[in-house]
């Protein structure tokens, strides 16, 4: 058995037996020769495996900001009394097992929860009282699940639409022609395509580096694991145009020489499995992938889809790469980029979902037509999930250049007060910056807006927001690891009424520490939010402090975890000369 293979093989037992027996671990240690400890290791990293036995029914329950603000503690309670089981514990029902969960793509459908996978939405104490009653009558899960599928609510004009226009089968792929490769990544590069997962880096310069390398195997992956909170654009473009993400895949393959691809889906996005199988089951029958595709002598690729477990870290793309390779998903020391040394040594290209999908509306369409779309830097549209205080939830395809103040009114924004632009690890804006523009030359949004209003809490949100990345902090460094968890701390002691203007500070300065020194971009961003509302909300936080003076001596017994900050934090500074 190959390493490689060691996620999938985990899945077999967690699937049969609803946890990893010891018998498993023993038996898969043997066959790649590393010590149980080594196995052990790797199914503690991921939420979605379980080392003690689970019901029949595995009920995740999403408890994003959003799922709050819309009932989840109604719904656990519900929960727990038709099962009678309680969360995020093993209590040897046979039938259910209760678990929380970050969030799982449905942000536009909260409070939902994935059983077994299947996605149930809009929940209420009423509907899960139903659930329940159904799955101990022994009624099919699949015929009482929800469909996933998210509204699209908004594509501009029929000239100016780019992801959401018709689709046949096969239309970018005639533009490849043999020896045009040089051709198509001008192209790419023409109408300025850039990485859509958040970070914004060239995607022809990422292709010519892999297409230049020496190297005598080349890959291409498809980040499929969306776990940014209130984000789900790239579910609706897989769950619609699943066809468009992989010729996407199979024009980089062609510039770059590349024979494998790999489709990273993450486990909360499982029901799409099927569909994307038969996907690339149609193209295959078509000739699009498998052996001299199109005809072309040696242009070989195919395409597996490997599902992921449960980590949110797993979206960068390093950690992706070892989680592929059949480690733990901790992300690389930045020493190479994946074009140098990415999946097994060998050269590889790691691109998101929309990244693809527009490389070949690109081919499709010439970059001339999509550069007569959106702004000087950014060109053409971006599609952006839209959740929380609106009246119409969804995706929205946007030109770049659009404004928030006519995406609130699109989404029929009520009273917005609070806007978290790209999930927690992005940036919040107040109502002062309403008139600014998703682009490049101002604010860049990576996929979701998250609405909140006037009367939501800014510190329910941020303590959502912390706890997350407390939770999801792979532990390797540090300053994230650390950090986070004081973080977390700060906004406990500002909710429970006794911290200092100090606590403020310290969480700059926590938060400075965190972006110079965390090793990979969760420690990077993870303070961000937080550091910006404090300035942002600044008339908020002031007042908390205020009527904090009466309780601010009282002792914080930070849940028995005692940290010395000012030791803490000189250190690190010292270590930052
Ligand atoms: Fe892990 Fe956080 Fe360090 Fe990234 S920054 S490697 S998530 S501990």
């Amino acid at each position: 058995m190959k390493r490689t293979r060691l996620l999938s093989r985990l899945w077999e037992f967690q699937n049969k037996y609803g946890y990893i027996p010891n018998n498993a671990i023993s038996e898969i240690a043997q066959k790649l020769r590393v010590s149980k400890i080594e196995i052990e290791g790797v199914i503690s990293f991921y939420h979605f495996f379980h080392r003690k036995p689970t019901g029949k029914y595995i009920i995740y329950l999403n408890n994003s900001i959003i799922s709050e603000f819309n009932g989840f503690a109604d719904i656990k309670a519900a929960f727990e009394k038709e099962t009678g089981c309680t969360f995020n514990s093993y209590d040897n029902n046979p039938l259910f097992s209760l678990f929380e969960t970050s969030c799982i793509g449905l942000s536009d459908q909260e409070p939902a929860a994935l059983i077994n996978f299947y996605p149930f939405t809009h929940l209420t104490p009423e509907k899960v009282k139903s659930i329940i009653e159904k799955l101990r009558n022994y009624e099919a899960i699949e015929s009482i699940a929800n469909n996933p599928t998210c509204k699209i609510q908004y594509t501009p004009t029929e000239e100016k639409t780019i992801f959401f226009r018709n689709y046949t089968i096969g239309n970018s792929l005639k533009k490849i022609k043999p020896n045009n490769q040089n051709k198509l990544l001008a192209n790419i590069e023409k109408a300025k395509l850039e990485g859509r997962g958040g970070a914004f880096f060239s995607t022809a310069a990422k292709w010519n580096a892999c297409k230049a390398s020496k190297n005598t195997k080349k890959y291409i992956i498809c980040n499929a694991d969306e776990g940014e909170p209130g984000t789900f654009k790239d579910k609706a473009l897989l769950n619609n145009y699943p066809g468009l993400v992989i010729e996407g895949m199979i024009i980089a393959a062609f510039i770059t020489g590349s024979k494998n691809g790999f489709i990273y889906l993450r486990a909360e996005y499982k029901y799409l499995l099927k569909k994307l199988e038969n996907t690339i089951n149609e193209f295959t029958e078509k000739g699009f992938l498998g052996k001299n595709i199109l005809g072309i002598d040696a242009f070989n690729f195919k395409i597996k889809i490997e599902l992921g477990a449960g980590a949110y870290v797993c979206g960068a793309e390093t950690a992706l790469i070892e989680s592929l390779e059949g480690f733990r998903g901790e992300p690389r020391i930045r020493k190479y980029f994946p074009t140098e040394n990415g999946y097994l040594g060998h050269s590889t290209v790691v691109n998101n979902v929309e990244t693809f999908a527009m490389a070949s509306r690109i081919i499709e369409l010439g970059p001339n037509f999509i550069n007569t779309i959106g702004t000087k830097q950014s060109k053409g549209t971006k599609i952006i999930s839209i959740a929380g205080d609106v009246a119409k939830p969804g995706i929205y395809e946007i030109e770049w250049g659009t404004s928030i103040q006519q995406l609130l009114h699109l989404s029929q924004a009520t009273a917005p007060h609070y806007i978290q632009i790209s999930g927690p690890s992005g940036e919040c804006i107040n109502n002062s910056e309403f008139h600014r523009k998703i682009c490049e030359e101002d604010l860049i949004c990576g996929g979701s807006i998250m609405v909140f209003n006037k009367f939501r809490s800014i510190i329910q949100i941020l303590e959502n927001f912390t706890k997350f990345f407390k939770i999801e902090s792979c532990g390797a460094c540090t300053p994230c690891r650390a950090g986070n968890q004081i973080l977390h701390e700060k906004i406990l002691k500002i909710k429970r009424g006794i911290c200092t203007s100090k606590d403020l500070e310290e969480i700059k300065q926590w938060g400075k520490i965190m972006q110079y020194s965390s090793r990979c971009g969760l420690g990077q961003y993870a303070a961000n939010t937080l550091m910006m509302a404090v300035d942002k909300f600044n008339d908020y936080f002031n007042l908390k402090v205020e009527t904090c003076t009466d309780n601010c001596n009282v002792e914080f017994d930070m849940q028995n975890a005692v940290y010395d900050y000012d030791l803490i934090i000189n250190t690190q500074a010292n270590n930052l000369q």
